[in-house]
């Protein structure tokens, strides 16, 4: 009889997990803790599943106390090793600005093909077997769920995250996982929108543009000194910008909002967007005054029709203090340096990120310290080794959290599966 490994948690890093494992001749059950497995991967890319990036840099966009650890795994099984897994198991793929998606453009796809392995691999699938506990006997583990109690040589934790808990992932592998002594870094929402404050935002629910989106650290009046007399500008990121009636959204916002949800002061944070990037200020001033000229007897919204979307025009004539009542004649230049300062550096204030039911990803979890940067085998505990979201990795958006998936899946599958009498601490 081959090694026997239970893998807990039926989504993308659990089921990858389970197929490599069970290829190393082991006698592998996955525990899900749901009626279906794989819910949140059928989410995923809007339903299209954009399962992983072939941007050069992959390896190096990870967050966490995981950074390095996913650094150097996805070195290893990185975006091509997950295009040959995936062609093995009969996937083909598209491609469109590095984002890779199933050929079908179909989640359901992807799903399927990894269930299909498991079924052939002979994978044990238990449904609605949620774990409850877990605990080490004479080396063995025993884990147990309300109906059961497993046991196995070899536990691989896959639980996920907290991100959308209605797909399952609700936080109980970071409960798990503390329950074997484990440290978890403070979950948080990442990959979310972002609530702002002001009034605007019910006006504007529903524009989409394009924008270069800054995030700022304020820095408060008691804190200025010689050195630091600016913000600090944490990150910036151009693509499209969905406006809600509580704030801001889409992938430039997402982007952005990890750095948001792990600042211990957000409210200290502040976006600027430029909803005219691909416009220098000088080029902008310079066309509005011939504009003003052209349209003397408009209203002053003509300054800037047709090149933002017709609800944004008044809030920025607002803020640059401009009456919409006026000609645009009546104009004068330093109005118009205003209104061209509102469009590139509209300010917005935050007052925080959405929750963990609209989030993509979480940035936390199980401190990766505390695993193998080999095998991602526990050090506190021989054969328990973790996957996926569960550990304290998060990504970007555009494939690296499935990508994540993938990698901690191979490894943690290969790790756990392998004969006890082979050497520990390679794959
Ligand atoms: C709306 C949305 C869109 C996304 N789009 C993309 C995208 O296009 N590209 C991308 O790279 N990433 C995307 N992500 C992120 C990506 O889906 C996750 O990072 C990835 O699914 C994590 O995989 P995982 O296997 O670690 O966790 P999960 O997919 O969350 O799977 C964990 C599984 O464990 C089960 N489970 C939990 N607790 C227990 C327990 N105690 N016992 C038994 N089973 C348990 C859960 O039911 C679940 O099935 C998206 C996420 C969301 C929410």
């Amino acid at each position: 009889m081959g090694k026997r490994v239970i893998i807990a948690g039926g989504g993308a890093a659990g089921l990858t997990a389970a197929v490599f494992a069970a290829r190393q001749g082991a006698e592998v059950t996955v525990l899900e803790g749901m009626e279906r497995p794989g819910k949140k991967l059928l989410l995923t890319g809007n339903g299209r599943c954009n399962l992983t990036n072939l941007d050069v840099a992959l390896s190096g966009k990870y967050y966490g106390s995981g950074a390095a650890v996913a650094r150097k795994l996805t070195e290893q099984f990185g975006a091509s090793e997950v295009l040959s897994f995936f062609e093995e198991l009969g996937l083909l793929t598209t491609e469109k600005n590095g984002y890779v998606y199933p050929y079908s453009l179909q989640s359901g796809a992807v799903l399927g093909a990894l269930l299909s392995e498991i079924r052939r691999l002979r994978v044990k699938l238990k449904l609605g077997e949620k774990v409850e506990s877990i605990q080490q006997e004479e080396e063995r583990w025993k884990v147990k769920t309300a109906s059961w109690c497993y046991t196995a040589d070899a536990l691989v934790l896959a639980c996920g995250g907290k991100a959308v808990p209605s797909t399952g992932s609700d936080g109980s592998g970071y409960a798990l996982a503390r329950m074997l002594g484990h440290s978890v870094t403070v979950p948080r929402p990442a990959l979310v929108p972002l609530e702002c404050n002001g009034r605007m935002y019910e006006r504007l629910s529903g524009v989409r543009c394009r924008a270069a989106v800054s995030l700022y650290r304020a820095i408060s009046e008691k804190n200025k000194n010689e050195v630091q007399k600016e913000a600090v500008l944490l990150k910036k990121d151009i693509g499209e910008l969905q406006w809600t009636k509580y704030g801001v959204s889409g992938i430039v916002i997402f982007q952005l909002s990890r750095f948001v949800s792990t600042a211990s002061h957000p409210q200290q944070m502040y976006l600027e967007v430029d909803l005219l990037p691909d416009f220098e200020k000088a080029y902008l001033v310079a066309f509005l005054e011939r504009r003003a000229a052209l349209f003397s007897k408009e209203r002053t919204v003509a300054l800037l029709s047709g090149l933002l979307h017709e609800k944004l025009i008044p809030v920025l004539l607002k803020n640059a203090e401009i009456p919409e009542k006026l000609s645009c004649g009546e104009v004068d230049a330093v109005q118009i340096e205003r209104l061209v300062v509102q469009a590139k550096k509209l300010r917005l204030s935050l007052a925080g990120t959405k929750s963990f039911d609209v989030c993509q990803v979480c940035a936390g979890g199980v401190d990766c310290r505390e695993v193998s940067d080999k095998t991602l085998e526990s050090k506190k505990w021989n054969n328990l080794f973790f996957a996926g979201e569960l550990l304290d990795v998060d990504g970007p958006c555009g494939g690296y959290n499935l990508q994540w998936a993938w990698t901690s899946g191979y490894v943690a599958g290969m790790s756990a599966g392998k004969e006890k009498k082979e050497e520990k601490g390679t794959i």
